[in-house]
């Protein structure tokens, strides 16, 4: 560590072998792992080689989000069911946009990174004869699901957390990251470290600017989810896409975000048990106060309507393809509607759900079949939807108790929330990313196509920090930086960085939280699970407008809390703007709607007879999937001579490999480290 005069300011230079960014269940995992490959190869004192760095370890979606019971989902443990590599893969490529080789080591790794877990202490569930039991999620045709409770990410960020200190690496808590510094050589562009805020130290004249140097930089900062108004993202989940595309890095599926049922005072996913315990759904007006018992004016019958919040229970994310028909997702899209008209929606788990006049009353022997079937397995026919969740789920009441919220005594408010972008930097078999000796793991990276199995994220985040450890201890050395001959590049991008931040104290400058305001209201609206073509490109506008205004008038940040503010307003802007060109460019394309988001369109599908487009008198319509979109992936890089800001094409997908070798010729191939090379 050493201090330099920059800029009016005292800048700490730090030096590691690799810097990992974000101390999510990816962050830290890929920490764990890169100082066991550097231990098992005999480097000298690796816990000096790695740093964590980031913005909050208490922060994240690891950290701070779940479920009733948070899913991990691995390639198959049961005791009768097969399972392979080769059909996880299928499962993960199957609805399309998804790369074959990542979903494939995705499935060969599961097991390897899921007892990994289990060694670090994850509490995962065995039965009496040591076998992980697992069950099935959604698009999942095997058993593969597990959980250790509704906080399973959090156990594993956590054991990681306590692993890697053992190891002594170091972590750098409260460190908000302002900058990537790249190095231009002949031969190649490098990151060759990350520039952050330090927040505990920075006050108004210093700005507590850390520099990390690494031979390697590990992103793993998360998803985007502070783009959203309406989320289930823990708040202050912010990632640093903006950053990452300033950078050089190049992305794909940016489109493809899910969304759901979620609460929203405490923000938590109400899928799983809490709609199969069936709780009354009901809206009010903004002041809580005139309820209505909407979902019963668009379906038939209380069977149908009480089938459907049960179903929704294990069909959770928002699926367009579940809509016509009276189908589960109908919810979603009611909810959202009713929401449009300024009311409030809420699941009260005191009553059962209540229909019209015309409705008979809820009966739970008048469930269609699977709902009846289920709830009379699980020994969940209790009178009450409280005590249905009680009985097949306690924990699930247990974690908004200790968050303030007692489910036996007021109703829960919910809404259509963003919660997890499958997409994200373009990343290779060994998650090294476009820019060599860069890898993106966990959520930040996009290995997901439009649709996943729930808990899958998981597993991708594991299988990455793996993949990247073990690639960069095997093929880049271990060696702490010499960037000696780039001593130019990294003072002059300093020096830009101060110059810049001295313009987010600018009087007449925006204010920060605004553009935050403003940015989330957009994405909601525009790049939500509701999209159309003239609104998203009026969006995608507005949107590079604010960013060219930002640059224009820079911020007018009032004290360090809000200079924060400023540094992420601006590369969240940015950021935004990538995200809705990106969903601009595949409007173009003729997609339509898929995965987690419905496209609205003019004589399209009816979503349902009595959903009516204000504008036209006429029922609402959405266009179907374009199917053919499914085997090419949308890429987005920023070029900021272009008017958009950022250019987009489409590649191929990378198939799975199907070859094997035999055992000899593959041990010869490990051996000369040539698994690299391939
Ligand atoms: C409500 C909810 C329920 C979910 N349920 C499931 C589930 O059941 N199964 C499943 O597989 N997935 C689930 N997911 C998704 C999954 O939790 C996440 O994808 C995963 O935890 C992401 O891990 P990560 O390590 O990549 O990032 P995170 O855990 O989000 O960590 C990001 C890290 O980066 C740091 N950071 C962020 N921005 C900055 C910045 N600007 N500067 C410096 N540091 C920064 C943060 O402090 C944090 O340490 C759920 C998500 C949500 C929101």
């Amino acid at each position: 560590m050493e201090t330099k005069q920059l800029a009016n300011q005292t800048v700490t230079f730090h030096y590691y072998n690799t810097i990992v960014v974000g101390s999510g269940a990816a962050g830290m995992n890929c920490a764990v792992h890169l100082y066991e490959f550097m231990s098992q190869k005999g480097v000298p004192n690796p816990e000096g080689r790695i740093a964590v760095v980031t913005a909050g370890i208490s922060l994240g979606a690891s950290r701070m989000s779940g479920s009733d019971k948070q899913t991990y989902y691995k390639l198959g443990t049961s005791s009768n069911v097969a399972d392979s590599a080769e059909q996880f893969a299928k499962t993960l490529t199957t609805a399309g946009c998804c790369h074959g080789d990542l979903a494939l080591v995705e499935g060969i790794c599961s097991l390897r990174e899921f007892y990994h877990l289990v060694h670090s202490g994850v509490p995962f569930p065995t039965d009496d004869m040591g076998g992980f039991i697992g069950y099935k999620t959604d698009n999942d045709p095997a058993e593969r699901a597990t959980s250790a409770g509704p906080k399973t990410s959090k156990l594993m960020s956590e054991c990681l957390q306590r692993q890697l200190e053992s190891y002594g690496v170091r972590i750098f808590d409260s460190q908000e990251v302002a900058h990537l510094l790249t190095v231009d050589n002949s031969k190649s562009k490098r990151i060759a470290g990350v520039v952050t805020i330090d927040k505990e130290n920075l006050t108004e004249s210093n700005y507590a600017i850390n520099v990390f140097l690494g031979s390697n930089i590990v992103l793993a900062a998360g998803g985007p989810g502070e783009l959203y108004k309406t989320s289930v993202y823990p708040k202050g989940q912010l990632s640093i896409h903006g950053l990452a595309f300033k950078a050089g890095l190049l992305a794909e599926n940016l489109t493809e975000s899910q969304f759901g049922l979620a609460s929203t005072k405490f923000r938590w996913n109400v899928s799983g048990t809490y709609m199969q315990a069936i709780p009354r759904i009901f809206s009010t007006d903004a002041r809580g106060k005139d309820e209505r018992d909407f979902l019963a004016d668009f379906f038939p019958s209380m069977s149908k309507m009480a089938t459907n919040i049960f179903l929704k229970g294990y069909q959770w994310p928002f699926d367009p393809q579940r809509i016509e028909d009276l189908q589960s997702s109908l919810i979603d899209v009611l909810v959202f509607s009713e929401t449009q008209k300024g009311r409030r929606i809420f699941m009260d788990f005191l009553k059962n759900p209540i229909g019209n006049a015309s409705m008979k009353k809820f009966d739970i022997n008048d469930l269609e079949p699977e709902a009846r079937e289920y709830l009379k397995k699980a020994g969940a026919l209790q009178d009450k939807p409280i005590e249905r969740l009680a009985h097949m789920n306690p924990l699930a009441i247990e974690i908004y108790k200790e968050n303030g919220i007692n489910l036996y005594a007021e109703p829960l408010e919910i809404a259509v929330c963003a919660q997890h972008n499958n997409g994200g930097f373009t990343v290779d078999k060994w998650w090294q990313s476009n820019i060599l000796r860069t890898f993106v793991i966990g959520e930040m990276a996009g290995t997901h196509g439009v649709k996943r199995p729930g808990g899958s994220a998981l597993n991708a985040g594991q299988v990455g920090g793996l993949r990247a450890a073990e690639y960069i201890v095997n093929v880049y050395s271990s060696d702490v930086p010499e960037y000696a001959n780039e001593q130019e590049q990294i003072e002059q991008q300093l020096t830009r960085l101060v110059n810049r931040l001295d313009t987010f104290k600018t009087p007449s400058g925006l204010i920060p939280q605004e553009v935050i305001d403003q940015i989330q209201s957009r994405m909601t609206i525009s790049a939500g699970h509701i999209r159309e073509l003239n609104n998203a490109r009026k969006a995608l506008k507005e949107a590079i407008n604010l960013y060219r205004d930002i640059q224009q008038h820079g911020f007018a940040a009032e004290n360090k809390r809000s200079l924060v503010k400023a540094i992420q307003a601006e590369h969240l802007a940015l950021a935004s703007v990538a995200y809705l060109k990106a969903v601009v460019e595949l409007l173009e394309r003729g997609s339509g709607s898929r995965g987690s988001h419905l496209v609205l369109t003019d004589n399209g599908i009816e979503i349902h007879p009595d959903i009516i487009d204000k504008a036209t008198g006429k029922t609402l319509g959405f266009k179907p999937e374009n199917e053919l979109l499914r085997n090419s992936i949308l890429q987005i890089k920023y070029d900021e001579s272009l008017p958009d800001l950022f250019w987009c094409r489409d590649i191929g997908l990378r198939p799975a490999p199907t070859s094997r070798k035999a055992f000899e010729l593959a041990w010869r191939d490990y051996r000369e480290g040539r698994i690299y090379n391939f």
